[in-house]
């Protein structure tokens, strides 16, 4: 069961219980008289429910949460804690599935195309009463705009990394492992009010940080090495995501000064047309135009940034390829990179919420040179 801690404890409720009837709102469209679903976050979002193992039935008048005996006690807790229209079954084996009787008056039921195997979706088959139908992202769609109690946990999540890389951050010196640092900097997170860390910690120096997504490993920091450092907590559910780049012994000068520089002045220039409206392509276009200029084009080997909610990466993605524009709202990251190797890499990230006419920035931490 989650445990309260003082953190979640003072922010403000989230309006869970309208969720159910916007989703069903998409049922006509998506051709479903029902939808079954099975992805964990997704439940979560609906239901309040944070068990590992549930599914949730929705038609155009029941919602019921499917789950076994390990959650008997929490589910009924959770649900009644979000004010949720929800039933509770306890399934257990040898039992016949409950979706056999709600599937009955249903014509067609969609599946999250994104969360069910393929031998799921057979096995499904022979139990629904029903045509089953593949659907894609219609709960990450309304995920994507938080409401001020989601935008409130992603804060908390983002206070407690900064929290945590303004205690170890002094650490980050020659001679330091990266295994270590980042080791550090999870324990300063859990110890912050942190239930977990929001994905595997990011420590990666010297020719490691010329790699995008490198593990910590066993290689001491030296002097002169570029550091990349991306992180985030957990609070209740929410996750934050935040890197932080700089040069063990002081910045100095060189193509390292100058790329920690570029990637700075990348990151600014996207994080300035943030705002709702704004076609998602033209952030990234603009981090991409700086980096062009400082002959870093080749460099940037990544999207500029993606959703951050329930899920570490969600909607909307913020690359060349993204179609849509921004909405009040969303909660997107800005992380333009550049990652030479033999020199090493820079990344700059900050999680921040859209506005109307702007941006609020989540993540705090210095961004010094
Ligand atoms: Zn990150
Ligand atoms: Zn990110």
């Amino acid at each position: 069961m989650t445990v309260p801690t003082p953190i979640v404890d003072a922010l403000p409720p989230m309006r869970v219980a309208e969720r159910l009837g916007r989703l069903r709102e998409q049922f006509d469209v998506a051709g479903i008289g029902a939808l079954l679903v099975t992805t964990g976050a997704n439940v979560r979002y609906l239901t309040g429910f944070s068990g590992s193992a549930g599914s949730l039935w929705v038609d155009g008048s029941r919602a019921v949460l499917l789950t076994d005996g390990r959650y008997r006690d929490q589910a009924p807790a959770q649900v009644a804690s979000a004010g949720v229209d929800v039933e509770v079954v306890v399934t257990g084996a040898g039992q016949p599935s409950p979706l056999r009787t709600l599937s009955v008056h249903v014509a067609e039921v969609g599946l999250e195309a994104g969360s069910i195997t393929w031998s799921e979706q057979r096995g499904l088959a022979q139990v629904l009463d029903s045509e089953a139908v593949f659907t894609e992202g219609l709960i990450e769609g309304l995920r994507e705009v938080k409401d001020d109690g989601e935008v409130a946990r992603i804060e908390a999540a983002a206070a407690v990394a900064d929290a945590a890389l303004a205690a170890v951050g002094p650490t980050i010196a020659a001679g330091a492992v990266e295994a270590d640092v980042a080791a550090a900097l999870d324990h300063a997170m859990r110890t912050g009010g942190a239930a977990d860390r929001a994905f595997e910690t990011i420590v990666a120096g010297g020719p490691n940080s010329a790699l995008p997504h490198a593990r910590p490993g066993p290689r001491p920091l030296a002097e002169g090495d570029l550091v990349v450092c991306d992180f985030g907590a957990v609070v209740d559910g929410y996750r934050s995501d935040m890197t932080r780049s700089r040069r063990v012994g002081g910045t100095g000068i060189g193509p390292e000064a100058e790329m920690l520089a570029a990637v700075l002045e990348a990151q600014a220039a996207g994080l300035a047309i943030v705002a709702a409206g704004v076609p998602a392509a033209e952030v990234d276009a603009a981090c991409r135009a700086v980096l062009a200029e400082a002959g870093l084009a080749d460099a940037f080997s990544h999207g500029t940034g993606h959703g951050v909610g329930l899920d570490i990466h969600e909607g909307p993605g913020l690359s060349s390829s993204a179609t849509g524009s921004l909405r009040a709202g969303q909660v997107v990251t800005v992380e333009p990179g550049a990652y030479v190797a033999g020199l090493g890499g820079v990344r700059w990230e900050d999680t921040v919420l859209v506005t109307d006419d702007g941006h609020r920035p989540l993540t705090g931490s210095p961004k010094v040179l």
